[in-house]
C-alpha cells in the first residue's frame, strides 16, 4: 500500500493575544491509497484543527506549524506550497465535507449551478459538460427528481439532502482525498447511516482515500479500516 497522506510531527499553536496556545502536539499518522482512517477524539481534542491543517485553511500567521511539521500529500509537502498551488488542489485533489452544510452552500445560487461551478473551476469543461456532469453526480449522490432539484435553492432542501449537495461538489472533481469532519453530526441517525454509506460506495466508485473524523467510535468501527484518537492536541 502507498501512502496517499502523510502527516509527520504536525504541531499547530495559535496566537492568541497574551499567549500561544498549542492546540496540535507532534502527531503524525498515514492514509493509504483507499483507505478509510476514523480521527476520532473528545470535542476539542484537535481533529478540526488537523483538518484544516491538511487543508491549508486555518487563518495563518495566527496559526503557526511547528518548524518540523510537514504534510505530504503524494510526496509534496502542503505547508510549502504557495496560494496558488494550494487553490489548484483544493477543491480537486483535496476536499472536505463540514458538519454545516449551509455554511459552505451559497445560499443565492442553485444547488446544481454550485456543483457545475466546481467542475468547471478545475476542468477544462463546456458549461454544457460540466453541466452534463453535475447532473451525473446528483444522480448519484441518490438525490430525487436530480433535473428538478438542479434547480432549487439550498434553503428548500432538507439538511441531509443539502449533504447530499456537498458531498456531490466535493466529489465531483474525484478527489484523491476526501476529508469529512462530523459530516452526519447534525443529521438525524437513519440519515446518517445513509450519508456514511453513500460516502463509503462513492469512495470506491471514485477511488479516494477518506479521512472520515467523528467523535462517535460506533461509527468509527463500522465505517473506516484503521482509527486514529486525538486527545488534548495529542495522538
Ligand atoms: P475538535 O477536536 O473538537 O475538532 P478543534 O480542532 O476544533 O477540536 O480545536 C482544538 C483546540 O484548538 C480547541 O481548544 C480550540 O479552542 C482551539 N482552536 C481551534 N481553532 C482555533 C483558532 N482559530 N484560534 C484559537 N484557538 C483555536
Ligand atoms: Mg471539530
Amino acid at each position: 500500500m502507498t501512502a496517499i497522506l502523510k502527516v509527520k510531527d504536525l504541531s499547530v499553536s495559535f496566537n492568541l493575544r497574551n499567549d500561544v496556545f498549542d492546540a496540535v502536539k507532534n502527531i503524525s499518522f498515514e492514509v493509504d491509497q483507499n483507505e478509510v482512517i476514523g480521527l476520532v477524539g473528545e470535542s476539542g481534542s484537535g481533529k478540526s484543527v488537523t483538518a484544516m491543517s491538511i487543508m491549508r485553511l486555518l487563518p495563518e500567521p495566527k496559526a503557526v506549524f511547528g518548524p518540523e511539521s510537514q504534510i505530504l500529500f503524494n510526496d509534496q509537502d502542503i505547508l510549502k506550497l504557495s496560494q496558488k498551488a494550494l487553490t489548484k488542489k483544493r477543491g480537486k485533489d483535496l476536499t472536505m465535507v463540514f458538519q454545516e452544510p449551509m455554511t459552505s452552500l451559497n445560499p443565492f445560487h442553485r444547488v446544481g449551478n454550485q456543483i457545475q461551478e466546481a467542475i468547471m473551476a478545475h476542468q477544462n469543461l463546456s458549461s454544457i459538460e460540466a453541466k452534463r456532469q453535475a447532473l451525473r453526480f446528483l444522480e448519484l449522490v441518490e438525490i430525487p427528481h436530480p433535473t428538478r432539484l438542479y434547480k432549487s435553492y439550498p434553503h428548500q432542501l432538507s439538511g441531509g439532502q443539502r449533504q447530499r449537495i456537498m458531498i456531490a461538489i466535493a466529489l465531483a472533481n474525484k478527489p484523491k482525498l476526501l476529508i469529512a469532519d462530523e459530516p452526519t453530526t447534525a443529521l438525524d441517525v437513519t440519515i446518517q447511516a445513509q450519508i456514511l454509506d453513500l460516502i463509503n460506495r462513492l469512495k470506491d466508485e471514485v477511488g479516494m482515500s477518506v479521512l472520515f473524523i467523528t467523535h462517535d467510535l460506533s461509527l468509527v468501527r463500522k465505517f473506516s479500516h484503521r482509527m486514529v484518537v486525538m486527545k488534548s492536541g495529542e495522538i
